[in-house]
């Protein structure tokens, strides 16, 4: 299968990518648009990318919003509490069903690479078996990361480091941590040890839910980063939410760049839900509850955008859409600026891939993986203006999904 008349970000032009079998094969430069050859498919001019990611959902809790109950206030703490209801029902089919249906929307979307927390602080460990069969079942569609999540705490949670040690025997991917949400600051510590250890000792990425929180005293961050440190993981670790350096005061956040730049670890911030469950112990002013996107970016460290949810207790909305996640975080970071706009994508494309390491598993170049999308705009500026989607989308040589785009008729 060959791919004519593509535009490719950052080049001048137009491109013929042709595929072969799994890989991609050549990229060459067209003097004028060609005519596609049977089996060809025509960009038309558009860009060709790699394939969207989602870095950061909870794969185990989605489409659960209202079963049984709403979240009337649309609080982070009514959530727990309606999920705490949901979670006594949940079964293993139920967890599959779920999750699969999920990716369907993630897939319809152009995202073939997840990274999905799911929730370890249940002596069972329902879920996680259940998504370990998701993992497999789902290989043809999407590459899938599943991080060993201890909503409830691994100090404050009885039997809590056991938890986690049998969740990567099991066969998580990535170690997960919640040290805000731990009983005292030196559990908190403690864990982000803990963890870190287990990563080293298993050769696993790390990404920990990190000051998920307006308390500008929650400092996990500091003590995550240093660890990375240290031992020289960073590239390996990501830190997720980070929402309480939005209320650091500048004087400590100016030290902390120092060593969040020195650590190298990987940032992930989820606009769309931290707008709407933080600074809701706020009247007036109100803060906006995100850590500092635009900041973290242009101080060269590595940033991307995610969903977090879709239709759970937490957040009723959701489509598995990135771009309309992408399209709310440049709005709430402030980031509608010229050069932000040239390079937006950035957020949901290369910059997800450095955090889930991805290496040479992704991108448009010769050798890599025939796994790429047909976007409906021919760059990231317009892509985002005019809330465009991926028209189709390609893995291992062979078609996902097409996407017709919606035609207006004047009268
Ligand atoms: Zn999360």
């Amino acid at each position: 299968m060959n791919i004519i008349n593509a535009r490719l970000r950052g080049k001048e032009g137009l491109f013929r990518v042709e595929l072969d079998g799994e890989r991609i094969a050549a990229i060459a430069p067209l003097s004028s648009p060609s005519n596609p050859a049977v089996g060809d498919l025509d960009a038309g001019g558009n860009l060709v990318t790699a394939p969207f990611i989602e870095p950061h959902i909870h794969l185990d809790a989605t489409l659960t919003a209202g079963e049984p109950n709403w979240n009337m206030t649309g609080t982070l703490f009514e959530g727990i509490e309606r999920w705490a209801e949901r979670k006594a029902t949940v079964t293993h089919e139920d967890t599959k069903t779920r999750a699969k249906k999920t990716i369907d929307m993630l897939v319809d979307h152009g995202i073939q690479h997840v990274r999905t927390h799911v929730d370890v602080t249940d002596p069972s460990l329902a879920a996680l078996k259940a998504m370990v069969e998701v993992r497999d079942e789902t290989r043809h569609l999407i590459n899938l990361q599943i991080v060993a999540f201890p909503q409830e705490g691994i100090e404050s949670f009885a039997g809590g480091r056991a938890l986690m040690e049998e969740a990567i025997a099991i066969g998580a991917d990535v170690v997960g941590g919640i040290p805000h949400f731990e009983n005292t600051r030196e559990q908190g510590v403690s864990s982000v040890k803990f963890l870190m250890d287990l990563a080293e000792r298993k050769d696993l990425l790390v990404d920990v839910h990190c000051d998920e929180t307006d308390d500008p005293q929650s400092r996990f961050l500091e003590v995550l980063a240093e660890e990375a440190r240290i031992r020289g993981m960073g590239a390996r670790v990501t830190a997720s939410h980070t929402t309480a350096m939005g209320s650091y005061d500048n004087a400590y956040c100016s030290k902390l760049f120092r060593l969040l730049k020195q650590s190298e670890i990987n940032f992930i911030s989820c606009p769309t839900e931290s707008i709407h469950l933080q600074g809701r112990f706020d009247s007036y002013p109100k803060r906006r509850g995100l850590t500092r996107v635009a900041e973290i970016d242009r101080a060269g460290m590595n940033i991307c955008f995610a969903q977090d949810s879709i239709v759970d207790p937490w957040y009723p909305l959701g489509n598995g859409n990135i771009m309309r996640i992408l399209e709310a975080g440049l709005h709430i970071c402030h980031m509608l600026g010229y050069e932000d706009l040239q390079r937006g994508l950035d957020l949901i494309t290369d910059n997800s891939a450095r955090t889930l390491n991805l290496g040479e598993g992704y991108g448009i170049e010769v050798g890599r993986p025939a796994n790429l999308l047909i976007l409906s705009a021919p760059n990231d500026y317009e892509m985002i203006r005019t809330q465009g989607h991926a028209l189709a989308s390609i893995r291992n040589g062979k078609l996902l999904m097409q996407r017709t785009p919606s035609r207006v008729e004047r009268c």
